[in-house]
């Protein structure tokens, strides 16, 4: 979609440093990092938010599990915290889907 920085950062318009990739999400790390580690799993649809997800979107996302336990795994957290925001007041910034996976040091409390 036009003028959404995540589909800019799939199909490679804006840099990233990506660090896995499949036909479904790509995981990059975030520009502004809250923990020695904050990776972004991007669901590469465009989908603003959970709320506008297709039953075909929906399983097809379930692999992001895999994903995580990869990506996790591989960037030495074996503790993390997953963080998907979903509209204005939950604090979305980038009105597509994604996940954030933080971890690395410990975390407060959520809220
Ligand atoms: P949200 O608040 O939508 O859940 O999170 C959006 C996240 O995307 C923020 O943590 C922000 O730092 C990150 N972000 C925004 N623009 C870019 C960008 O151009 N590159 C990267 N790597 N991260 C970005
Ligand atoms: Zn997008």
């Amino acid at each position: 979609m036009e003028n959404c920085v995540f589909c800019k950062i799939i199909n490679g318009e804006i840099p990233s440093e990506k660090i896995y990739e499949d036909d479904d999400f790509i995981v990059i790390k975030d520009i502004r990092p809250v923990a020695p580690v904050h990776l972004l799993a991007i669901y590469k649809p465009h989908v603003a938010t959970i709320n506008d997800l297709s039953i075909e979107d929906s399983q097809r996302m379930w692999r992001l599990f895999e994903v995580v336990k990869k990506v996790s795994k591989e960037n030495g957290i074996e503790s993390y915290r997953i963080v998907q925001n979903n509209g204005k007041d939950s604090g979305q910034e980038v009105h597509h889907i994604h996940f954030h996976i933080i971890g690395g040091r410990k975390l407060g409390p959520l809220g």
